[in-house]
């Protein structure tokens, strides 16, 4: 578990160079157990800097958000780097993001935090509902332990543990100019069991499982907007001229919205499980998410955001790739 007391130390020395302008890490959040985003641009912020199981957020999102921005009139753009904290799963978006020319390498500095997993924190809520004053969690063996209004409560990991942890294949970040504690040995596997599980159903069972996921959809584009790889200037499903996808809630409409999200994520997504944690009505993203990511290891023997310098899988053309589906 890293240490805080040197995260800041440390962190206090990234935000104090000439060549850095913001440093993006956690903080304590305003109520419960939960954590939030800290944007830090100078040492005396410092201090709130956190990092705990509760530190869910993928922060790699504001890298592509940044690069977003737009300048104001009159203004030069500050150039200077961006320095960000990041946990195993979060750093293969960065991976990613700079496999795709999302930005270049020596535009970030990168904290890397050895991760030994997080809570999920629908699980903490429905075990603790009551906490409204700010709670802590900790990690201590093979306990997550919660302290709250002078309690203490100690659940076992397993109990608490958010699923994508529990399946975790990269808990040490693949890239960092720094690693803020000693690397984590690969403590999980993937074995696709619930994929398999989904993959059994009859094509008519499929469709009526996911009719009734989409239809509950309520279009808030909360699981877009969070996801580090969903980071195009000028969205599809902003566009009005023409208007590739209509904005009316309904199945078709939302239908149409899943499929377009999960066929621009195939061979990108790197399952940080943003998008469903964030979904307000449940919908279980990571099962379409994880079918693409199963069938794209099986077919192309590629895992994205594990290798920076490999070429994007689906925007690639090699003369002797398979055609026989082209008609
Ligand atoms: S998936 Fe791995 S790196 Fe990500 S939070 Fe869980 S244990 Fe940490
Ligand atoms: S977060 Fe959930 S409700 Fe919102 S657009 Fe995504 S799937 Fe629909
Ligand atoms: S689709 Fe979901 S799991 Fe995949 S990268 Fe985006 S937020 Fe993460």
């Amino acid at each position: 578990m890293v240490d805080v007391e040197r995260l800041r130390e440390i962190a206090r020395e990234v935000i104090s160079r000439d060549d850095v302008r913001q440093l993006i890490g956690y903080r304590q959040g305003t109520y419960g157990f939960r954590a939030r985003p800290a944007f830090i641009t100078s040492p005396e912020e410092v201090d709130q800097l956190i990092f705990s199981p509760a530190c869910v957020n993928n922060l790699a999102t504001y890298l592509t958000l940044e690069e977003k921005l737009p300048v104001p009139r009159g203004q030069e753009p500050d150039l200077r780097k961006v320095a960000v904290m990041v946990k195993g799963c979060d750093s293969r978006a960065l991976v990613q993001q700079m496999e795709e020319k999302a930005y270049e390498r020596e535009r970030i500095v990168v904290l890397g935090i050895p991760c030994t997993g997080v809570v999920d924190m629908d699980k903490v809520e429905k075990r603790f509902p009551d906490v409204l004053s700010r709670g802590e969690i900790t990690l201590e063996g093979d306990k997550f332990v919660l302290s709250f209004d002078g309690q203490r409560e100690e659940v076992p990991k397993e109990e608490l543990l958010a699923d994508k942890c529990k399946r975790c294949r990269y808990p040490t970040p693949l890239v960092y100019d720094q690693l803020l504690d000693e690397a984590v040995e690969r403590f999980a596997d993937d074995d696709y069991s619930d994929v398999l599980e989904l993959e059994k159903r009859s094509a008519e069972e499929k469709w009526a499982y996911w009719e009734e996921k989409f239809s509950r959809c309520i279009r808030c584009y909360s699981c877009r907007n969070v996801c580090p790889m969903c980071y195009c200037e000028d969205c599809v499903l902003d566009r009005l001229n023409p208007q590739w996808m209509r904005r009316s809630v309904d199945i078709s409409e939302n239908t149409a919205y899943h499929i377009a999200r999960a066929y621009h994520l195939a061979g990108r997504c790197i399952q940080c499980g943003e998008c469903q944690r964030v979904c307000p009505v449940e919908i279980p993203l990571m099962e379409l998410n994880r079918k693409f990511y199963k069938d794209v290891e099986e077919l192309y023997d590629y895992e994205p955001g594990t290798d920076a310098e490999a070429p994007p899988l689906l925007a690639t053309f090699k003369v002797d790739d398979r055609e026989d589906f082209i008609l």
